[in-house]
């Protein structure tokens, strides 16, 4: 079957990087799995050797047929046709995997952080340079929107960098295998509003935080929160971006 560019699809074949991925999801440990894209099915037959219900989320049409043959014995595997941008999670916790479509993940990371409450716990593959962007602190060039957004719910950490001869056809970039874990308690703020901020916020980067907030915060307030005014966004705390969406919250 020829890969379809515009869905993402870049199929693992490296059987040695498959095995040491699945180390890393650990799925005889979850009480209940969903593989975002499973493809032609290259990690979801080491998945659904766990024996715990997996849920398969495909979108292309052309794939749902073979993943329904390939597992048509296996009942508590299932399968559904449907955009993984679209998902809804009502109960769980989940084990939420997969080697995601490169063109949909900033989103779709996003959509999932949302749902952080019915998640255990994820493991994806992603473009190293996105892991890099999510898992950087304050004052490194990565750090932006997505690690404060993802950083306000997950502990996100690093793991094993995929090189491009491990998938057909071969990316142009290295892939990396990230792993978030649900914060305990995350700050109780409302997320439409961190992300309002945050995105004012990181703007215009080369500006300072005084510049790009000045119409949501005076002076006064950024000071309180230990902020100096002059300082640039990159250099501004997850802990401190939830602390002004709160206030920003209470105050309007
Ligand atoms: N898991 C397989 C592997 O590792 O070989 C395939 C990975 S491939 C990078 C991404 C997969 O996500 C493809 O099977 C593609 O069809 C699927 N996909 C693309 N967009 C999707 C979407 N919006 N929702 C669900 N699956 C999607």
């Amino acid at each position: 079957m020829r890969a379809k560019k515009r869905l993402g699809q870049n199929f693992l074949h490296d059987e040695g990087i498959i095995a040491q991925i699945i180390q890393v999801i650990r799925p005889q440990q979850a009480r209940q799995i969903i593989e975002i894209g499973p493809g032609t099915g290259a990690l979801t037959d080491h998945l659904a050797a766990a024996d715990v219900p997996l849920t398969l989320i495909e979108f292309d049409s052309d794939l749902i047929g073979p993943l329904k043959n390939r597992y048509a014995k296996k009942t508590h595997v299932s399968i559904l046709h449907q955009d993984a941008l679209q998902l809804q999670l009502t109960q769980g916790p989940y084990l939420i995997v997969g080697n995601l479509p490169y063109n949909i993940s900033s989103p779709l990371l996003i959509h999932l952080m949302k749902q952080s409450s019915h998640i255990e716990r994820a493991v994806f593959m992603l473009q190293k340079e996105l892991v890099q962007r999510i898992c950087s602190g304050p004052g490194v060039k990565a750090y932006g929107r997505l690690s404060v957004m993802l950083q306000h719910r997950f502990d996100c950490y690093e793991s094993l960098t995929v090189p491009p001869a491990a998938f057909k056809p071969i990316p142009k970039v290295d892939s990396q295998i990230i792993e978030l874990i649900p914060k305990q308690n995350p700050s109780d703020v409302d997320l439409n509003r961190l992300e309002f901020i945050v995105k004012q916020a990181f703007a215009q980067r080369r500006k300072t935080i005084r510049n790009n907030l000045k119409k949501w915060f005076t002076d006064d307030v950024l000071i309180g929160f230990d902020i100096d005014p002059q300082q640039r966004p990159e250099t501004v705390t997850v802990t401190q971006y939830e602390q002004l969406a709160q206030h920003h919250h209470a105050n309007h």
